[in-house]
């Protein structure tokens, strides 16, 4: 079976198709695209999805290794949080290169 992507997302041949981020659904900027494993690697799992930089620090944040494992390892458990909707329908409003590193300096308690 051929394969459409290699393991590496962010390889620089990917000029023909966008990247379409799993979490929100907008294409992603090749330099903010980052694979994400449904079921973190520590625990085994293989399977890796594209998400935006940002997206995908967010669900680390919100969730840990053994959540993932248990309760979110697939994209429509993660949509399920209302935490998680609440980041989506907000990132949705940004430019797909939206980078919250500037805000993150501010939201520091
Ligand atoms: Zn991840
Ligand atoms: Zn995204």
């Amino acid at each position: 079976m051929a394969r459409k992507y290699r393991d590496d997302f962010a390889s620089q041949d990917v000029e023909s198709e966008p990247v379409i981020c799993s979490l929100c659904e907008r294409v992603i900027p090749n330099d903010q695209i980052e694979g994400h494993h449904l079921v973190p690697k520590s625990k085994g799992g293989k399977i890796k999805v594209p998400l935006h930089r940002i997206c995908h620090s967010h669900i680390h944040a919100a969730f840990t290794d053994a959540q993932l494992a248990k309760k979110f390892s697939t994209i429509s458990a993660i949509l399920n949080d209302p935490a998680m909707q609440k980041f989506v329908s907000w990132v949705r409003t940004k430019p797909p290169g939206f980078d919250d590193e500037a805000e993150e300096r501010g939201r520091r308690r």
